[in-house]
């Protein structure tokens, strides 16, 4: 139990700082801020010294800032809602993005795997599964294959390896499909228009990434010019439609197989209205802005019971509670991941994540701010907070600090206080929207 109930407000106070974090890094060190003297440079006194072992938990304590909600709700949430901002910065402006963007044609388009083998699923005629099952919504076996042997299990691993290098493929192909539909070379191109994107990347139920992006129009130099006359949502459709068509990516040759990778059939492609003009059918910034957000904070694990974790031997397997298919799938990134030439697909390290290694969520530059960006910004209202307490300026200040890692995660104490404890102020006020 706690060594004393005197620390017992420190503690809480330090604790309740992490805003929820359940899995905080634990670092060991100092800090300590000097006056400097701005005329002669010299170093004065001291005006702040932190030193870990006198902070009431022993370490300093810093959030985890995991994405994932299976490893740590508090730090995805606030991912979550960076998302959501940097999302609706792109479609309807705000946080250095000009508001005109959202008179820019933008569409929400998902991007889906090709077939590796059938799968049990609902078919929308209502109509049972081919294996003469009406499954419910909620069954497990929904996206798991008819018939395991027959699944193509190292193309469905390779593909989700290569989707990556598929979407660059894509976002090239897109800009020259727009050139052409607008009647420009690529070289003209540029000097008319710009194409940015904010995308997310998602785990069907049978294991396979698919993407979802906002994909806008802009005028020469991005979100502050206006698009030209041709810029339309139906124009960036059609050239959506005719890029993803065409990207391929030709893949390894694995026992004689040569490998190559495209999208599959299905491609939804959809224009984004205005919230204003919201009539409850049309795709709105709003429900475009949560959805990705949502995604943003799942992993394999979350779609398809999969690991949220890297695994270090292929006997970890047999005692990890996940569905056959899964399991099937780690097995099989595993096994080609033994392959030489295989090796910079890392597949073993990726394996928990069957196969895919890219980011969660990427944007093009100009398509809004970024999450580096509302973090700074965070930490610097923090800062001006903390110098509003301390009146200490940073312009006279020289900081000397030392930290080492120590661990993760909160002891059996501190889990239990940190329960009992409200969320803190600084893990953002802004609403949570659906
Ligand atoms: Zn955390
Ligand atoms: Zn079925």
């Amino acid at each position: 139990m706690l060594a004393s109930l005197g620390t017992l407000p420190e503690l809480a106070r330090q604790l309740s700082g992490l805003g929820g974090c359940t899995h905080p890094v634990r670092l060991d060190g100092h800090r300590t801020e000097y006056a400097v003297d701005t005329t002669t440079g010299e170093v004065g006194r001291v005006l702040h010294h932190l030193d870990s072992a006198a902070l009431p938990a022993g370490n300093l304590l810093v959030r985890c800032n995991n994405r994932r909600a299976t490893r740590c709700a508090a730090c995805a949430e606030v991912y979550r809602r960076d998302t959501y901002h940097l999302i609706t910065a792109g479609l309807r402006g705000g946080k250095g993005t000009p508001e005109q963007v959202g008179a820019h044609p933008r569409v929400f388009a998902t991007f889906t795997a090709p077939s590796f083998g059938p799968v049990h699923n609902r078919p929308s005629s209502g109509r049972p599964c081919r294996c003469g099952i009406r499954h419910d919504d909620t069954d497990p076996a929904l996206g798991t294959p008819l018939t395991p042997d027959t699944y193509d299990y190292e193309a469905a691993v390779l593909w989700n390896a290569h989707a990556g290098a598929l979407w660059r493929r894509f976002s090239i192909y897109l800009r020259r499909e727009v050139a052409k539909l607008a009647g420009l070379t690529q070289r003209a191109f540029r000097d008319h228009a710009r194409i940015s994107f904010a995308k997310v990347a998602e785990y069907q139920k049978r294991g396979a990434v698919h993407f979802h992006a906002v994909i806008r129009l802009d005028g020469p130099e991005g979100g502050d010019t206006s698009p030209p006359a041709w810029a339309t949502a139906e124009l960036l459709s059609d050239a959506i439609h005719a890029a993803a068509t065409a990207a391929r990516v030709s893949g390894p040759t694995v026992d004689g197989r040569a490998h190559n990778f495209t999208f599959g059939r299905q491609l939804d492609v959809r224009p984004i209205r205005s919230s204003d003009f919201d009539d409850g059918q049309e795709l709105t910034e709003r429900a475009v802005a949560a959805y990705i957000a949502k995604y943003a904070t799942k992993g394999a694990e979350t779609a398809t019971g999969t690991l949220d974790r890297p695994i270090r031997f292929v006997a970890e397997l047999a005692q990890a509670r996940i569905t056959d298919h899964a399991r099937r799938m780690i097995r099989t990134a595993w096994t080609l991941g033994a392959r030489p030439e295989l090796a910079d697909l890392r597949l073993r390290a990726w394996a928990h994540m069957l196969g895919f290694r890219g980011h969660f969520s990427t944007k093009s530059r100009r398509y809004s701010t970024t999450l580096g960006a509302l973090r700074d910004a965070r930490a610097e209202w923090r800062r001006a907070q903390a110098l509003a307490a301390n009146e200490t300026d940073p312009d006279t200040t020289l900081v000397l600090a030392h930290w080492v890692y120590a661990g993760t995660g909160l002891t059996d104490a501190e889990a239990w206080l940190a329960e009992t404890l409200e969320p803190a102020p600084g893990t953002e006020g802004e609403p949570t929207h659906g």
